[in-house]
């Protein structure tokens, strides 16, 4: 054969083979095809959609549970107590359209007040969910009502009819809550069903009263002193912020600062010579938190902490860390009744929680004066001494300037 046909042939030959071996492919194909569809498809499509259901399921269970982002350093076996302490301390619900869920307790109220409110102990919180579930779930009011039901019937002699039934129920008229009083009051309402008509009283409208002495009292009896009304305000912001995540925490943080601003506004400037002579101590006292990064205590996230905290009874006496000029003395948010001296340079010190100021806005200080006596006020777990220094407005380690170390 001359090269030419054996090329042809050769070309014949692999391109039957290869038409053939396209026809038995497509056709072992489409069995496969119909085997997978007939027989296959069938057996897997049942676990393979559960499959799918469970898959978002669990990624809605995650995002459920812990928020689009995990709550940072807040642990979670303590959050499932006292979550189910305000599930389990909740008063049974009786009225028809569960008017009563909207008080629920948070699991978020339960822990601020524990963090709070003598809960702490060595940095840890000691959980008394139920005890403070107990103290500060609503009580209910309620007042007899009925829901009327008419249905027309035909009767046998051709006349209509209507059998009414009446259903005794019982209204939501009043719930005090650890926020306030609600009192409820409620319209008639008339639904048409064909032959069916259903008369009841419905919600109208609400009003509201602040009253927050339940979470005062259980307050007091926690800290054996009278709870200052930041404090009551913070644990209400603090438990809404611990239910719903870590966005809010970080708003609390930035409240805190704001509260430094509103009470020295944002001009740092002083018309003050630089100070001279050594910064002392304000208090002899063991440091309980040092300056810099830390895990809140209350609020459960690092964060920045910008003095130096000693642990001292209330009533102790504070002394200014230099001569200076008062700058502040009064009520500043979480950081209490708060004393601020201008040393001149640039430098503040600022001595928060405290009981009473013993020096009012523009009196000059000296070095060692007693400016303050220590409290509990503002966001604190317990009496002690918050003392920072700041230069331009920006907090500094008090050790930069001050010498002999911590206290
Ligand atoms: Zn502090």
């Amino acid at each position: 054969m001359s090269e030419d046909m054996m090329t042809q042939v050769e070309r014949g030959g692999y391109g039957h083979a290869k038409r053939l071996g396209g026809y038995a492919a497509r056709r072992l194909l489409r069995a496969g095809a119909k085997w997978f569809v007939t027989s296959v498809l069938p057996a897997i499509a049942a676990p393979l959609a559960i499959g799918i259901v469970c898959l978002i399921g669990i990624s809605l269970f995650m995002v459920w549970t812990f928020g689009s982002a995990p709550v940072d350093a807040y642990n979670m076996p303590e959050r499932a107590e006292y979550e189910r302490s305000a599930r389990e301390c909740f008063p049974v619900i009786v009225s028809p359209d569960a008017e009563e869920e909207r008080h629920r307790l948070t699991w978020g109220l339960l822990a601020a007040v524990d963090h709070f409110a003598g809960g702490i102990q060595d940095g840890e919180a000691k959980f008394c969910g139920v005890e403070t579930a107990l103290a500060l779930r609503p009580d209910f009011e309620y007042r007899d009502s009925v829901v009327i039901h008419e249905r027309r019937v035909k009767e046998d002699d051709g006349t209509t009819g209507v059998i009414r039934t009446e259903t005794p129920v019982k209204l939501l008229t009043r719930a005090h809550t650890y926020k306030g009083v609600y009192d409820y009051s409620y319209k008639w309402v008339t639904e048409q069903d064909g032959d069916d008509r259903t008369k009841r009283e419905v919600r109208d409208s609400w009003e509201f009263r602040a009253d927050t002495r339940k979470l005062e009292a259980l307050l007091r009896d926690r800290l054996c002193e009278e709870p200052s009304a930041e404090l009551v305000m913070m644990i209400d912001k603090a438990g809404e912020a611990f239910t719903s995540g870590k966005e809010n925490l970080d708003w609390l943080v930035n409240e805190e600062e704001a509260w430094i601003v509103d009470a020295m506004g944002d001009n740092w400037e002083s018309d003050l010579p630089p100070p001279t002579g050594e910064f002392i101590w304000p208090v002899e006292a063991p440091v309980t938190s040092p300056f810099g990064n830390r895990v809140h205590p209350i609020y459960g996230v690092t964060r920045f902490h910008s003095g130096i905290d000693f642990g001292v009874r209330s009533g102790t006496p504070v002394r200014s860390a230099n001569d200076g000029v008062v700058r502040y003395a009064g009520s500043a948010g979480g950081y209490g009744l708060l004393v601020a001296v201008d040393h001149g340079g640039g430098i503040v010190s600022l001595y928060g929680h405290n009981l009473l100021a013993e020096v009012e806005v523009g009196n000059s200080v000296k070095r060692g004066q007693v400016i303050c006596m220590s409290g509990n006020s503002g966001v604190s777990t317990g009496p002690h001494l918050h003392f920072e220094i700041r230069r331009n407005g920006k907090a500094i380690d008090p050790i930069e300037i001050i010498a002999g170390g911590g206290g």
